[in-house]
């Protein structure tokens, strides 16, 4: 079966299209300013097709759609000879609260269910609704299959989820700790069981999602039991341009001194929070990197912030599982970031975790980096959010 994932947002649209019987990318490709202009870049990876890169008009995401399945079918670009080649969809949905605990085939049902979640993911979910609508119109029966970042942590005890404030909020509005990156935390917790040869089921694993946006999870026995993020993907480590865990008095104090709206201040700690934030260099730790070794100490300290409080939900959560098996660094920084990793390792053996630096100088590639004797593993696992999305994708519409 060839299952196309879509990842849509609110003016872009990302995609890729497997063969399942291999499980091999056929083509992948990004919409960009859509309702805007309009921009598609469309790479094939069969040989003997080109990479398409060009500026188009995309006046809605079923244009987007559209101009897509065009590309993947034609002589120049494509990679299928029909539409009907396409088995089935898998979208990328950011929240399913707690009315999805798996991924679901759509239905009316199902996307009535994913507009209910809306006032809890107000930016990402309407995205998300319209990538569907919008295969719906271009693609007509397909089977669409939704898949929820938020629902692998559905698994949480409520000692994990509750926040302490009035219960009321919980009943009244579903005020709780979700989760986020779950198809990540998911993908590397199998590759990293698969990695010590053991079921999930006996081992406890932290998984540190670490890119623009970071999560850590504990993940005890396949499970994910608790996690950084929260209500929204706001809170937990410090990313590249969110702030994470503060003191929730910050936002009111902000707002009088600095004359701003509440919106005001959740903009700036959204988008100018972070590394970017403390450093006020770049949100990238490639940038991070370069600024320090030429001196700039905010860039050195964000650098220190960073790993720092990374390393203290590690061992928060090696506590909360009462031991840790493994520790699992995946996403741009954790697949990439040598100096980074060593920095939140350099504490670890508190915990019984030892890397080896010079087996953790490495990038992008499945690698066991910790020393022989230490207790517990230290993985470096490239995600594969969209391979996940495409497997259950198949195992849903095939019922
Ligand atoms: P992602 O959101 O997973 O695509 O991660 C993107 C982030 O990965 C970038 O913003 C960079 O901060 C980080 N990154 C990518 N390459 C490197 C690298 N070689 N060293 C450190 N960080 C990196």
């Amino acid at each position: 079966m060839k299952v196309l994932v879509i990842n849509a947002g609110s003016s872009s649209l990302k995609y890729q299209l497997f063969d399942m019987t291999t499980e091999e990318v056929l083509a992948k490709g990004l919409c960009e300013r859509i309702g805007i202009d309009g921009h598609i870049k469309h790479q094939p990876t069969v040989e003997g097709k080109a990479t398409f890169d060009e500026d188009v008009a995309l006046p809605d995401h079923a244009a987007a759609i559209a101009i897509v399945m065009e590309k993947m079918m034609s002589a120049e670009y494509g990679v299928i000879s029909d539409a009907s080649e396409i088995g089935a969809v898998g979208h990328r949905v950011v929240h399913g609260g707690e009315a999805f605990t798996t991924s679901a085939l759509i239905d009316e049902k199902v996307l009535a269910g994913i507009e209910n979640c809306i006032p809890l993911a107000p930016l990402h979910n309407p995205a998300n609704i319209t990538g569907i609508t919008a295969c719906q119109a271009v693609l007509g029966n397909v089977p669409q299959v939704a898949v929820f970042d938020t629902a692998f942590h559905q698994t949480m005890p409520a000692h994990a989820y509750t926040y302490a404030i009035p219960h009321a909020y919980y009943d009244k509005y579903k005020i709780r700790r979700y989760g986020f990156h779950g198809t990540s935390h998911r993908y590397v917790a199998d590759r990293a069981a698969k990695m010590l040869g053991r079921p999930i089921e006996e081992l406890k694993l932290i998984s540190c999602h670490m890119g623009n946006g970071s999560s850590v999870c504990a993940i005890d026995g396949g499970k994910s039991v608790d996690t950084t993020m929260g209500f929204t993907p706001l809170a937990g480590v410090p990313m590249g341009t969110r702030c994470g865990d503060i003191d929730p008095s910050i936002i009111e104090f902000l707002c009088d001194k600095e004359g701003l709206s509440v919106a005001e201040v959740l903009n700036i700690l959204n988008k100018k929070s972070g590394v970017l934030g403390i450093s006020e260099v770049s949100s990238d730790f490639r940038d991070l990197g370069s600024a320090a070794a030429e001196g700039n100490e905010l860039a050195a300290l964000a650098l220190e912030v960073f790993p720092y409080c990374v390393s203290k939900f590690i061992g928060a959560y090696a506590v909360a599982m009462g031991g840790v098996d493994a520790v699992i660094f995946t996403a741009g920084v954790g697949e990439n970031g040598i100096s980074e990793r060593e920095a939140i390792a350099k504490n670890l053996g508190a915990i019984g975790i030892k890397m080896d630096t010079e087996k953790n100088k490495v990038r992008g590639k499945e690698t066991d980096v910790s020393t022989d004797d230490s207790r517990g593993r230290v993985f470096v696992i490239p995600t594969n959010e969209e391979l996940v999305i495409a497997r259950d994708t198949v195992e849903i519409v095939k019922g």
